[in-house]
C-alpha cells in the first residue's frame, strides 16, 4: 500500500518546497468527505479552501463537465467564443448589484481576477495608486502579492513589488484596532503618503480570508464607499473567499448594503474547476481596450460549464439559506464549547454565514496568540478523521469552510471530532507545560 509518509518523501524530493502542504494524500472525494491513499476517511471542513461549496463532485456539476468534455474542451474564447461563457456572464451580471449595468470577464484563478480588476480600475481612472489593507490576501502573482498584507510567507524575499500600492489598517476589534483607528489610518495615508487624486482603486475583502476571517464592520465598508465616491476611486470587493454563498449571500458585501464598483469571484464559482470572474460596472470594465484582457485558458469551457451548473445548484438547493443555517450551527457549538470550563484558550468565535473561525490564545486577558495550540488542534483532528485549516496573520485561527451541501449528520460528526480534538490538544498543552 502506498502510504502518506512515502508520498511525503517523494514530494520532498520532487516538488518545490515553497508549496507547503498537509500530509494527507487524496485519492477520492465525495461531497464533504475525502479519502486518502491509506484508505482513511476524513470529514472535510476545508472544501479545498472554500472552493467546493457545492461539495466534491456534485452530480450536476459533474454531468455538465462531462457533457462539455464530449463537445469540446478548449478553443480559447478569443479564437472561437461559445455560448455558455456569455450565459455565465449574464448570470453574474444579474447577481451582482453595483447599481449600474455590468460586464463580466472570466479568467482562471483568483489572483488573475484581482490583477484584471486593478488593470481596468487604472484604465478607467487614468491613475496608478491602489489601497489595500493589512492582513489582506489577494493572491500570489506580483500585483496580488503586493496588495497582500502579510509578509511571511507570501512576500518575504519576493520583492521588489509593483509601486503605488499602499496599505491601510483593517479594523480588528478583538486585537484593539477600532473602526476609528482604521479610518484614521486612511486619513494619515492620504495626508502623509499619497494624494487620493492619484488612487485608482481601493480593494477590500468584506471578510478577510487568509487574514483570519476578520469581518469588516458595516460602517467601515460604508465609509470606504463614501470615500471612494468622494475621490473618484474605484471600489473593488474581493469576494474570492467570501462570495458565492459562503456567508449566506452571493456576496458578503450584501450584508452591509454596500454596492461595490467591481467584484472578484473564483473558488466557489466553479465547484472545483479553475474559473474566476471580474464583474462590475460596464463603464469601468469596458475601459480596457479590445485585446487588453483575456488569456489562453481564461474562461475555459470546462470551468464555464461547471460554473453554469454551480449557479443553478446554488439556486435549486437554496445554498445561501443553507450557508446561514450551517454557520449558525457551527457558531452555536463553538460558542458553547468556549463557555465551558477549561476552554479559556478559545479567545474568540466569529463568523458570517458558513465562514466561521475560532481564535486560540494563550489566555483571554492578554489575547496573546497561540499558534502552537492551533496546530495541535488541527493535528488531533486529522488523527480523528477531520481536516481543518488555519488562517490569521498570527496563525492562531482555525477556519471552518465546509461544503454548503454537507449532510447534517456529517456536520454533527465533524463538530464532535472537533470538540474531542480541542480537548486533547489542550490537555496535551497543559501536560507539556506542567
Ligand atoms: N483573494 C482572496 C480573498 C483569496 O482568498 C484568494 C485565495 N485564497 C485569492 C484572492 C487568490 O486566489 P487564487 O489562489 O485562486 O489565485
Amino acid at each position: 500500500m502506498i502510504t502518506n509518509a512515502a508520498l511525503q518523501e517523494r514530494q520532498a524530493a520532487a516538488v518545490a518546497v515553497g508549496v507547503a502542504t498537509k500530509g494527507i494524500f487524496a485519492v477520492r472525494a465525495e461531497n464533504a468527505l475525502l479519502f486518502d491513499v491509506e484508505g482513511r476517511r476524513y470529514i472535510d471542513f476545508t472544501a479545498g479552501i472554500g472552493v467546493t461549496n457545492t461539495g466534491h463532485r456534485h452530480p450536476k456539476v459533474m454531468a455538465a463537465v462531462l457533457k462539455q468534455m464530449d463537445a469540446f474542451t478548449h478553443t480559447c474564447f478569443n479564437v472561437a467564443p461559445f455560448e455558455d461563457y456569455i450565459a455565465v456572464a449574464e448570470k453574474l451580471n444579474a447577481l451582482v448589484d453595483t447599481g449600474e449595468e455590468n460586464r463580466t470577464l472570466l479568467a482562471t484563478t483568483g489572483a488573475e481576477a484581482v490583477e484584471n480588476a486593478i488593470k481596468v480600475a487604472r484604465a478607467f481612472t487614468g491613475r496608478p495608486g491602489v489601497v489595500s489593507f493589512a492582513g489582506a490576501f489577494h493572491g500570489r502573482t506580483l500585483m496580488g502579492m503586493a496588495l497582500t498584507g502579510k509578509v511571511v510567507p507570501y512576500k518575504k524575499n519576493f520583492g521588489p513589488f509593483p509601486a503605488d500600492v499602499f496599505h491601510a489598517p483593517f479594523p480588528n476589534a478583538y486585537h484593539g484596532i477600532s473602526e476609528a483607528d482604521a479610518i484614521a489610518g486612511i486619513e494619515r495615508l492620504f495626508a502623509a503618503d499619497v494624494d487620493p487624486a492619484r488612487i485608482a482603486a481601493i480593494i477590500v475583502e468584506p471578510v478577510q480570508g487568509e487574514g483570519g476571517f476578520n469581518i469588516a464592520p458595516v460602517a467601515f465598508l460604508r465609509y470606504l464607499r463614501a470615500l471612494a465616491d468622494q475621490h473618484g476611486i474605484v471600489f473593488i470587493a474581493d469576494e474570492i473567499q467570501s462570495g458565492m454563498g459562503r456567508t449566506g449571500k452571493m456576496m458578503a458585501m450584501e450584508h452591509a448594503g454596500v454596492k461595490p464598483d467591481l467584484v472578484t469571484f473564483a473558488k466557489g464559482l466553479a465547484g472545483g474547476f479553475p474559473l474566476s470572474a471580474l464583474v462590475g460596472k460596464a463603464r469601468v470594465v469596458n475601459s480596457a481596450q479590445p485585446g487588453g484582457l483575456g488569456g489562453t485558458y481564461a474562461g475555459s469551457p470546462i470551468g464555464v460549464a461547471a460554473a453554469h451548473a454551480v449557479l443553478q445548484v446554488m439556486e435549486e438547493e437554496g445554498l445561501c439559506a443553507r450557508s446561514t443555517r450551517i454557520g449558525a450551527r457551527i457558531t452555536d457549538v463553538l460558542t458553547s464549547l468556549a463557555a465551558r470550563q477549561g476552554m479559556e484558550h478559545i479567545g474568540d468565535v466569529r463568523g458570517l454565514g458558513a465562514m466561521v473561525a475560532m481564535e486560540f490564545v494563550e489566555d483571554r486577558a492578554t489575547r496573546a496568540p497561540s499558534p502552537k495550540l492551533t496546530n495541535r488542534v488541527v493535528a488531533e483532528a486529522e488523527k480523528r478523521g477531520l481536516i481543518l485549516l488555519t488562517c490569521g496573520t498570527r496563525a492562531n485561527v482555525v477556519r471552518f469552510l465546509p461544503a454548503l451541501t454537507i449532510e447534517d449528520g456529517v456536520l454533527e460528526k465533524g463538530m464532535t471530532i472537533l470538540e474531542a480534538s480541542i480537548e486533547a490538544a489542550i490537555s496535551d498543552d497543559h501536560n507539556a507545560t506542567a
